[in-house]
């Protein structure tokens, strides 16, 4: 019996949040696609916190929504409750987060992946890449740049394929802690990958051991909501998707519930914390600090009487609850006690242990901002394997992976989204250049543009770019025109009224306790005060006619921010120019003699794309860059490219 030999353009392995879009991308770009998962029952499982969203997230998932994704499209349809965060600070940190219900999330995704064109789904074990050598492409070590070719699964089964993109998440070479218990699978005990790994190191791409956490979950009948205080949701549900019809979202909520750990709770922890494989050693990866377990807050926030723990529902239809705030590795016994510590748990019943999770993956200074491979043409990754956590990171590098896979299977221009773009640009900018020690998680405090760079605005920022991919409908693209054509001519409406220092007015601006007029002022010009917006001035605005509530926000943060949005679009106008300094991909470092050891070191090893990503590598200095430039500007002389 021979081995079966499937041909298509794409392989994606992992069916997570990072191969969900990846897949989708490829299939909506019309190329034959088949998705790896080792259990179709997991797509797009949630195996940590039962929400989509949340500071800086949230942004990433409207920009793959904006790109034509489907992550803000399938919260949409599954969510339990909804929050708008942070309304009492600037639109740049407002960031929506849905509390999902899991089961009905996976449910959801998996359906669209079963009914997309040119799109097959696989559950089987991928074990090994398949690759060649590119002849006469030997570098400094005489090794040569490799072409991928396909796929080998368990069975033995071959998948041909122009691309493959890895999106393994938490699968390679997993393993479980829970104290002194340790299981080898993936997380909630789904099997683990444990061949790849040896695959891509055979193709010399250096691997890493990272580790997350996650909390237990408890029977819901078990704990006394009354000692706990109920967090609702908003009463008027904005939808994550610039598609979603906000009707179709104003639905009856989920409630979540806050309480708090204390001393008895911490007192537990830190006499067992020998008991920790964190603690003891046993654990080999590396943690996120910015989703650090109760035995890490614990130790390294010792002065804190309590942390905040929720309670979040896993779904409608489960009676298991999230403990928010308290994941750990430690031994069973210690959690059941220190859980029952809790107000509100003191008789909690544990379904799921919390534990922590090892898994291989890979320093993403190996790849281009494409997410490509240096040194495999053809191989692409994105998600938890890259280095990231969350599934909002994971999803966004997914789409930009599969959007730079299928046009690399239609040989068109690689498609890049900088840090004066969009979160997913800071997310992948940070990956593919800083070094990360740690699994890194997107933060609003990482984006040097984000005013400019609103959850509010990916559409008028991105919807184009997904156009181009392919994955944007005319319909779209119709709508957000139309838009952009309503808030331009709002804006000029607003900018050209002038209200007259009248006694009605004065009396107008007195009631809001606003500066009395000496003179006339635009619309525009009043709507700069604080205490007046849009809605306000209403009362003095008599000839405005009703504008989609989503122009109407544009309309708001343009005019009331614009001083400062000007100032950023200056600095990205200068970020710009260096991202355009292209750096040739033969550039050869060593000779360049007036560069440092170290910058030369660093350089040879990213071989950043452009003057400005070799401006952002650690160990580069402004003066390295300096000496760079007047190199390149030599080149390009001698190339015949430039006049003296
Ligand atoms: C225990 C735990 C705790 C977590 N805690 C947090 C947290 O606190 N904060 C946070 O932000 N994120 C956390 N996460 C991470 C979050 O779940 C991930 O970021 C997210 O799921 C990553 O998505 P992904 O698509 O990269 O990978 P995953 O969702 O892990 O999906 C990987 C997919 O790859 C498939 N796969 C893997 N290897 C192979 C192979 N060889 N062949 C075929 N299929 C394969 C799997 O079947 C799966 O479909 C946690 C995850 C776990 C497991």
């Amino acid at each position: 019996m021979t081995q079966i030999r499937e041909k298509v353009d794409v392989c994606v392995v992992g069916a997570g949040h990072a191969g969900c879009e990846a897949a989708l991308a490829c299939a909506r770009m019309g190329l034959e696609t088949v998705i790896f998962t080792v259990s179709v029952d997991s797509i797009a499982l949630m195996p940590c916190n039962p929400n989509i969203g949340g500071s800086s997230k949230g942004h990433l998932v409207r920009e793959i929504d904006a790109l034509g994704g489907e992550m803000g499209k399938n919260i949409d349809k599954t969510f339990i409750q909804s929050k708008m965060l942070n309304l009492s600070k600037g639109p740049a940190v407002h960031s929506l987060r849905a509390q999902a219900d899991k089961a009905e999330y996976t449910r959801s995704m998996r359906k669209v992946l079963e009914n997309q064109e040119h799109l097959i789904i696989k559950q089987a074990e991928v074990c090994e890449l398949l690759a060649e050598e590119i002849p006469g492409t030997e570098d400094e070590n005489g090794i040569c740049r490799k072409k991928i070719t396909g796929v080998k699964i368990f069975t033995g089964a071959v998948y041909e394929a122009k691309a493959v993109i890895l999106c393994t998440g938490t699968y390679l070479n997993a393993r479980c802690l829970c104290g002194e218990a340790i299981t080898h699978t993936g997380p909630n005990g789904l099997q683990a990958a444990n061949y790849l790994t040896d695959s891509l190191k055979n193709l010399g791409v250096s691997m890493r051991r990272f580790k997350t956490g996650t909390p237990a979950r408890m029977d819901r009948r078990s704990i006394d909501f009354s000692r706990m205080e109920e967090q609702f949701g908003d009463e008027k549900v904005v939808p994550f998707s610039f598609s979603t019809n906000p009707e179709d979202v104003q639905i009856r909520q989920d409630s979540c519930w806050l309480t708090y750990t204390n001393e008895k709770t911490h007192e537990i922890i830190r006499s067992n914390l020998d008991r920790s494989p964190i603690y003891a050693g046993i654990i080999e990866g590396t943690g996120p600090r910015y989703c650090p377990s109760i035995e890490d807050k614990v130790v390294k926030f010792a002065d804190k009487e309590r942390h905040q723990v929720f309670l979040e529902p896993e779904g409608r239809h489960t009676n298991e609850m999230y403990v928010g705030g308290m994941s750990s590795s430690l031994p069973e016994d210690v959690q059941l006690a220190m859980y029952r510590t809790v107000p509100g748990l003191e008789h909690c019943r544990i379904v799921r242990n919390a534990y922590a999770i090892e898994y291989d993956c890979i320093d993403a200074g190996q790849l281009y901002p494409t997410l490509e491979f240096k040194k495999i043409d053809g191989l692409f990754s994105a998600g938890q394997f890259n280095g990231s956590s969350g599934y909002e990171e994971a999803a966004a590098q997914g789409i930009l992976a599969g959007i730079n896979a299928g046009r690399k299977c239609q040989q068109k221009e690689p498609f890049v989204i900088d840090r004066s773009e969009g979160y997913l640009g800071v997310l992948v900018d940070d990956l593919v250049t800083k070094e990360n020690f740690e699994p890194y998680r997107m933060m609003t405090s990482r984006a040097e543009y984000r005013l400019l760079l609103r959850q509010d605005n990916a559409d008028i920022r991105l919807r184009r770019k997904g156009y181009e991919a392919g994955l944007v409908s005319e319909e779209q693209m119709q709508h957000l025109i139309q838009k952009e054509e309503m808030i331009a001519q709002e804006i000029r409406r607003l900018q050209k009224v002038v209200i007259g220092a009248s006694a009605a007015n004065q009396a107008f601006l007195e009631k809001h306790g606003s500066n009395l007029l000496k003179t006339g002022a635009t619309l525009a010009e009043l709507m700069c005060r604080p205490e007046l917006s849009y809605e306000v001035l209403a009362e003095i605005d008599p000839d405005r006619k009703p504008v989609p509530e989503e122009v109407l926000e544009q309309v708001e943060i343009e005019i009331k921010y614009q001083g400062y949005i000007e100032r950023q679009q200056r600095q990205v106008e200068q970020f710009k120019k260096m991202e355009k300094k292209k750096i040739p991909e033969s550039i050869n470092y060593d000779d360049i003699p007036s560069l440092r050891l170290e910058a030369r070191q660093k350089l040879k090893q990213f071989r950043p794309v452009s003057v400005g990503q070799a401006s952002r590598i650690s160990g580069v200095s402004p003066a390295d860059i300096s000496v760079l430039l007047v190199y390149l500007e030599q080149l390009a002389y001698h190339r015949g490219e430039k006049q003296a």
